[in-house]
């Protein structure tokens, strides 16, 4: 079964934190549909369209900046080249786009799950991080939704905000939980350096979030969630049982997925396992100009990337699958390993390994240890 995922990327201004690829010149969006349709259909006949497609997902950038028009081209192409048996179509949206029309137009189309780049309801911290929408446009877009014919839906958070209280956090959850979202996707605020705020931490004007702030913030997180049965199934993500994410899940277990747009990067496995990524810059996309090298990955690199995907997740990583499918063998310095990690509540092991929450925090460090032990 296979993903799709489609790069939108257009933006009306760029968040302090982000980076992924973005314009923020928004005329082309036209000529974008367009050639996003040519290049569907450049899949026709290939390979790639054998397998079912079982999760869309439109991402950027601002999926929300496209009329429902144009996401209806996309969609009629891509059911036109593919098989698509989608379980799950997603569409990122962010607050200050989102109308009653919107939500009903997009949801007749076949969107069957919003996305809702919320990040904040606190002003200043939207002002921070300078995101297009503003406190009230943050719930508003949850109203909608909530009246919307939209069964399930997801809200991006963003916590360990340089200068976010711990009252700020607990009052953005409870806001946030008070519109009963199905999932959430709640991240501790990364700073890249060619981001805005990059450059600020590299001028010293802010000082970057301590490490004991981001783990407070994500256990009181943790703890708020659980309490309204909302439960972590991956280091980022949180849903009520059964709403969990298909296409995510789809790049941590290692599915085939195809990307389009320009940025978005794509993973086949058939015999040999290959990914690449296109390139980023519209100019060239939109001339049909751009050539991603594909990358040939080992076994061995395959594994590695599956033992950090599956730890950060709640299931954990079978010792079967890793054999199997990776003819990956853990060695005795690495049983060592997870035995101490057993010992101090950090791993729960028996024919797979599973994190606990003292050890998810942690988890980049423990994958690491584990890797080098092999
Ligand atoms: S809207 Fe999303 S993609 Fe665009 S700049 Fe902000 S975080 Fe980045």
């Amino acid at each position: 079964m296979s993903g799709i995922y489609l790069h939108i990327p257009f933006c009306k201004q760029a968040c302090s934190y982000c980076d992924f690829y973005f314009v923020t010149q928004t005329s082309e969006r036209e000529h974008f549909v367009q050639r996003l349709v040519d290049d569907i259909k450049s899949y026709k006949n290939t390979r790639f369209v054998e397998e079912k497609v079982n999760s869309i997902y439109f991402g950027g950038g601002t999926p929300s900046l496209l009329a429902p028009a144009q996401v209806e081209q996309v969609l009629d192409a891509l059911n036109e080249v593919f098989d698509v048996a989608s379980r799950e179509t997603t569409l990122e949206m962010n607050p200050d786009d989102v109308t009653s029309s919107f939500l009903a137009d997009i949801k007749s189309l076949g969107i069957d799950r919003a996305s809702m780049g919320v990040q904040s309801f606190d002003p200043e911290l939207l002002q921070f991080m300078n995101r297009a929408h503003n406190s009230e446009e943050a719930r508003q877009c949850l109203e909608l939704l909530s009246q919307s014919d939209f069964d399930t839906f997801t809200v991006d958070l963003i916590y360990g905000n340089p200068n976010q209280s711990v009252k700020q956090l607990k009052k953005d959850v409870k806001t946030l939980l008070s519109f009963a979202p199905p999932h959430i996707s709640a991240y501790s605020l990364t700073i890249e350096p060619k981001t805005r705020l990059g450059k600020q931490v590299e001028l010293g004007r802010i000082a970057p979030p301590e490490d004991d702030k981001v783990a407070e913030h994500f256990d009181i997180i943790n703890q708020l969630f659980s309490s309204e049965g909302i439960e972590r199934y991956e280091v980022s993500n949180y849903s009520v049982p059964g709403k969990e994410a298909i296409h995510n899940s789809s790049y941590w277990e290692h599915e085939n997925y195809l990307g389009f747009g320009p940025g978005a990067h794509s993973f086949w496995w058939e015999d040999a396992a290959e990914r690449w990524e296109n390139e980023q810059d519209l100019r060239k996309y939109l001339r049909g100009e751009d050539h991603p090298q594909k990358e040939k990955l080992a076994l061995e690199q395959l594994a590695e990337e599956r033992l950090m995907m599956g730890l950060r997740t709640r299931k954990g990583v079978a010792f079967e699958e890793m054999e199997s499918r990776y003819n990956y063998i853990f060695g005795d310095r690495q049983h060592a390993y997870l035995k101490r990690l057993v010992k101090e509540q950090k791993a729960m092991v028996d024919d797979r390994i599973i994190l606990t929450d003292k050890g998810i925090k942690i988890a980049d460090a423990i994958i690491l240890d584990l890797v080098t032990l092999q």
